[in-house]
């Protein structure tokens, strides 16, 4: 047993403590003594203000309720209301989760459910949300995580045991570095590497889908050693910031990886998504669902504003971003307050239809890490109302045509966020009710939004919780999800809006739709997010006027006649929010790293932050390295 793990066994009667564990950062105490699980409570609070460290304490698993004659109990004590699903056992840890439709209901008033489920059954309860729509990919990684309860355990001990190595250990001589594998002056492949004497830290691992050149972070800079990497975080789940994490996995890395819950789960399902289209392109894929499945055993999951230590010197923080469901801000506490860092990842500092601006306030900060993809001068938004208004006129202007609205999305974010406000303008009766179709990965993100609706905005929230009004589970939502239904919407004379992936055009669904209804005037193609060099998204958005593809041993020309529009609902913040972000964050920092923008956007972003604060900034280019302290 580690030193601190005996240290606090000595602290409580003998004999109380059968065993003594980490889990990831939290230190969990088992107890075979079953009046102790409820009366030791207060020793061990006692223990936790001193030592600053979350403890738990958990019946020791020999003493928890046979698991049949458990679940009955459950059942019976939650009852029928809260639409009670699964419950799985995790035997050890004595841990049970139980699904349920209504959360609130199961938990009971100010938890008194749980507090009876754990009396009676000696069994530890936490509650899930069941998603309003089925999740194949959730329901996956929830039994991946069941399946190896064994697995878990060990890892999370191990883990801990890495965070507690250097407890009370001397100091060494303080340094902090970081190395930009990715994401300097590009949009794609973020993975930012950050060293001190201690540990070995790695901000996102990411892919440029669009660049074919080098699509990959740069791994082989020398100071990446991927049998030194302690921890991986992760800000948020779109494909330039995790896209290339199963292959830290597929190379050996074993430790662990940390994000929110819905980042988990988004994040699986677009590298499996990656990894499908790899393979309808012949090509072979970057790595299988083996190592996707392997990262998902090694995520450790946090909550907003939920403090963890990571390593022996970095403790983290994960913050609301604004930017899609679960997607985070990491703000970094280094060597016991020698320095902090926010890395903001992709940030929307502005109003959205369903999530809440990103968060400004931070305990302590000196270096700021921002994102810069639209950060040049020129890269002003238009108003929300003037983007409403245009969506609106595109709709009805392709309805009067008997046309069909294809919207090339990103299949999180903004995906979900274009369909609220479509949803919302048909509420509003400002548009026909039109069905939209829902195709590729979209769906499955959609189903993942209804899994946690917690990560919200504060009025979507009670839109869904108080009103009964969700927008992600109108009638007029209806999934494609096969080749056939796809070519029958597409035959069909009917007006309707399309959802596809991807959202730059390269591959995936929208695709196969754009190579069947782009030589027809009366459709409409809309796009809605950045469109990255090289991408058909970004040639068309320059003016090309047909593409071609293979089909079988011939080439296909399509001339492109249908009406193109450009609809800017981005999650990203634009040149004037970004600026007010750096000005309204508290506290001021003293160093800007501007990062994860095109060359001149990024640039131009630099200088103005310079002239504006009169603050240090860098711009650092790919294999830049940089001393924080
Ligand atoms: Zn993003």
């Amino acid at each position: 047993m580690l030193d601190i793990l005996k240290e606090i066994t000595n602290q409580l009667p003998k004999g109380k403590v059968s065993a003594a564990a980490f889990e990831g950062a939290n230190i969990v105490l088992y107890t075979k003594d079953e009046e102790y699980v409820f009366s030791g409570t207060s020793e061990v609070k006692a223990i936790v203000n001193k030592l600053k460290k979350r403890i738990e304490l958990r019946p020791d698993p020999s003493i928890s309720m046979d698991m049949e004659k458990a679940e009955k109990t459950i059942k019976k004590l939650i009852g029928k209301d809260a639409g009670i699903g699964d419950i799985m056992f995790d035997p050890q840890r004595s841990c049970v989760v139980i699904q349920a439709e209504k959360p609130g209901v199961a938990i009971g008033k100010a938890g008194e459910k749980l507090q009876e489920i754990k009396k009676k059954t000696l069994w530890v309860p936490t509650i899930h949300r069941t998603p309003a729509i089925k999740s194949k990919i959730v329901e996956n990684i929830r039994s991946v995580l069941y399946e190896n309860s064994d697995f878990r355990r060990n890892f999370l001990h191990k883990t801990g045991q890495r965070i507690y190595n250097g407890w009370l250990r001397q100091k060494k001589e303080e340094w902090i570095r970081i190395t930009y594998l990715g994401a300097g002056r590009e949009v794609g492949k973020s993975a930012i590497l950050l060293q001190t004497p201690e540990s070995r830290i790695l901000l996102d691992c990411g892919i440029n889908v669009a660049d074919n050149k080098a699509p990959y972070p740069y791994l082989e800079a020398p100071e990446f050693k991927i049998e030194e990497l302690d921890a991986v975080i992760v800000s948020h789940a779109h494909l330039d910031h995790v896209g290339f994490i199963p292959y830290l996995f597929k190379f050996g890395y074993r430790g662990p990886v940390y994000c929110t819950a819905p980042t988990r789960d988004i994040m699986c399902l677009s590298q499996l998504d990656l990894v499908k289209i790899q393979i309808n392109e012949g090509k072979d894929p970057i790595y299988t669902s083996e190592e996707v499945k392997e990262m998902v055993k090694h995520t450790i999951t946090l909550n907003y504003e939920e403090v963890t230590d990571i390593t022996p010197d970095v403790r983290i923080t994960l913050y609301n971003a604004g930017h899609m469901l679960g997607g985070s801000m990491i703000h970094l506490h280094i060597g016991n307050g020698l320095h902090n860092m926010l890395y903001t990842g992709d940030i929307k500092f502005g109003k959205s239809h369903s999530l809440s601006q990103a968060a400004n306030t931070f305990p302590r900060l000196e270096t700021l890490m921002i994102e810069s993809t639209y950060g040049g001068k020129e890269s002003v938004l238009p108003p929300f109302k003037e983007q409403d208004e245009k969506l609106k006129s595109i709709i009805e202007e392709t309805v009067k045509r008997k046309g069909k609205v294809l919207c090339p999305v990103l299949g999180s974010g903004r995906a979900q966020e274009v369909l609220v406000i479509i949803q919302n303008m048909i509420k509003e009766k400002r548009i026909p009710e039109l069905p939209i179709y829902i195709d590729g990965m979209v769906w499955d993100m959609t189903a993942i939004y209804t899994a946690y609706p917690e990560f919200l905005s504060n009025s979507m929230r009670s839109r869904i919780f108080h009103k009964n009004d969700n927008p992600f589970l109108y009638p007029n939502i209806k999934h494609i999800g096969s080749r056939k239904e796809r070519e029958q919407l597409i035959e069909s004379t009917d007006s309707c809006i399309i959802l596809a992936t991807s959202g730059m055009l390269v591959g995936g669904p929208s695709v196969e739709y754009l190579k069947k209804i782009g030589d027809d005037p009366k459709h409409t193609l809309v796009f809605s997010c950045y469109q990255g060099p090289g991408s058909l998204g970004r040639r068309i958005q320059q003016g090309e006027k047909s593409f071609s593809y293979r089909e079988k041993t011939t080439t296909v020309t399509v001339e492109l006649k249908l009406q193109i529009e450009k609809f800017i609902v981005t999650g990203h913040s634009d040149r004037r929010e970004l600026m007010n972000f750096i000005s309204r964050c508290s506290p001021k920092p003293r160093r800007v790293i501007v990062n994860h923008g095109e060359p001149r956007q990024a640039a131009d972003f630099a200088s103005s932050i310079r002239r504006t604060f009169n603050i240090e900034v860098n711009l650092p280019r790919n294999l830049d390295a940089l001393r924080l302290k």
